[in-house]
Formats: structure tokens, C-alpha cells, sequence
């Protein structure tokens, strides 16, 4: 029977790596919640709603039913890309300029309500693996297996900064720490779906684990 695999966690917990892996050892569909987040902002971005000091809630807010996302399958790459109004985005949604306003944008409850709206329709079908900060909690509150994935906020920088710098992006270290820092009080301090962990959901600390060892865990919980 396929079941439905709802994962939390702060950024660059390793959620999505560990989500990957699922998806494709079981035939399941992954979908990476954070990269709508990431469309939504670069919309923002793209129509000069945001910057630095600036944040034009209501424009976006107003450009919400314009604002069309999708996720298509690249069988070369093995899982699916984000599109925003039919534009391939999944690089430039990785850019540190996209993660240091993202945050701010997932605050906004209009933007959550539509995401969570779509993302309880993709998860219909069963057979998911979906990742983020509410899927434990508002999205599949009856999700058959929940995880919560943590490691400290330096072990999380350093996985940043490498992911990056193999992109070509040489971002110092110090200036990764400091998002990842900023992200995870934003996430925890928002009014609207703040990250939480879930009563039930079960929590793996990856600071110590490898990819393998994480993978084998959960497997095992799945098998119970
Ligand atoms: O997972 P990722 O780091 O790509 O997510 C980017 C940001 O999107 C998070 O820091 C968070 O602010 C937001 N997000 C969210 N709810 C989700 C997924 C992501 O608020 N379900």
C-alpha cells in the first residue's frame, strides 16, 4: 500500500537529499515544497516587490492568481523541476539572493494558503514524499510516516556553502551561516504554520549521520 511521507526540518537539514532517495526507491512522486516558496519570491523579485529594505505585500498579494506553478519531471535528472509561468526556474531559485527573501515571503498568509491549497491536491494522489516546514503539521496532518529533521546551524552552513560553490557560487561562509540563522527564526516565529515539530512525527539528527546511515533509518521506520 502506498502511504503518504510528510518530512519538516530547518534549511539544509539534508531533507531534500533524504526525500530524493525515498522517492525513488519506492516509485513515489517527490515534491520539494520549498521551491514554490523560492518561484513565489523570485515573482517578487522579478516585479520589483521586494528588496532589502522593501516589501510590497499587497502587489504580490494582488499578483497571486497570475502566478502559475508546476513541477515537471526531467527523467535526465532523474526528479522535477519548478516552473513559474512556464519558465524553467529550478537555478535561479537556488540563488542566495532568492534565499535571503524567502523567508519573508512565506509569511504571508495569502501565499501560504494558495501553496498549501495546491499541495494538498498534488498529495490525492498517494505515493508522495513531500518536504517542508508545515507538511508534517498543516499540509498532511494524517501523513502515515512524519519526520523532522534537524542538525546544528554550522553542520547546516557548511552543506550551503559547498551545494553553492559547486553551483559556482563562492559565498563566504559567514554569509551563509547568517541566512541560515535568519531563516530558522523567521520559520520558527512567523504568526502563520510557524515550523514546528509534529507530537508524532519522529526526529532524526543528521549533524553525525551520512547520507546511508539516514537513509537506512528511515527505510526501517517504513517497514515497521
Ligand atoms: O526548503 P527550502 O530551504 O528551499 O525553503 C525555503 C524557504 O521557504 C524556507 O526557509 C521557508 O521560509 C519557506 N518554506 C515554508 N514552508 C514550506 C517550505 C518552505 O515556509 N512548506
Amino acid at each position: 500500500k502506498k502511504i503518504t511521507i510528510a518530512i519538516d526540518g530547518f534549511s539544509s537539514t539534508g531533507k531534500s537529499t533524504l526525500a530524493k532517495q525515498l522517492a525513488k526507491h519506492l516509485g513515489y512522486v517527490y515534491v520539494d515544497t520549498g521551491a514554490m516558496y523560492r518561484a513565489v519570491s523570485l515573482f517578487a523579485m522579478q516585479n520589483g516587490y521586494i528588496d532589502a529594505d522593501f516589501f510590497d505585500k499587497q502587489s504580490l498579494i494582488n499578483s497571486l492568481p497570475f502566478i502559475k506553478l508546476q513541477f515537471k519531471f526531467n527523467p535526465d535528472l532523474g526528479f522535477a523541476e519548478m516552473y513559474l509561468n512556464d519558465v524553467n526556474v529550478e537555478n535561479e531559485i537556488r540563488t542566495i539572493e532568492v534565499s535571503n527573501f524567502v523567508s519573508r515571503v512565506a509569511e504571508v498568509s495569502e501565499v501560504r494558503k494558495k501553496l498549501v491549497e495546491q499541495q494538498k491536491e498534488m498529495g490525492k494522489a498517494k505515493g508522495i514524499v513531500m518536504d517542508g516546514r508545515d507538511i508534517t503539521t498543516v499540509v498532511f496532518p494524517d501523513a502515515e510516516l512524519k519526520i523532522f529533521m534537524t542538525a546544528s546551524p554550522e553542520t547546516r552552513a557548511e552543506r550551503r556553502f559547498d551545494e553553492l560553490k559547486s553551483k559556482g557560487q563562492n559565498v563566504p561562509y559567514e554569509v551563509v551561516l547568517k541566512n541560515v540563522q535568519e531563516r530558522d527564526y523567521i520559520d520558527t516565529h512567523r504568526d502563520d504554520s510557524p515550523l514546528v515539530k509534529a507530537d508524532e512525527a519522529i526526529e532524526i539528527d543528521n549533524s553525525h549521520l551520512s547520507r546511508e546511515e539516514q537513509f537506512d533509518v528511515v527505510l526501517e521506520l517504513i517497514q515497521e
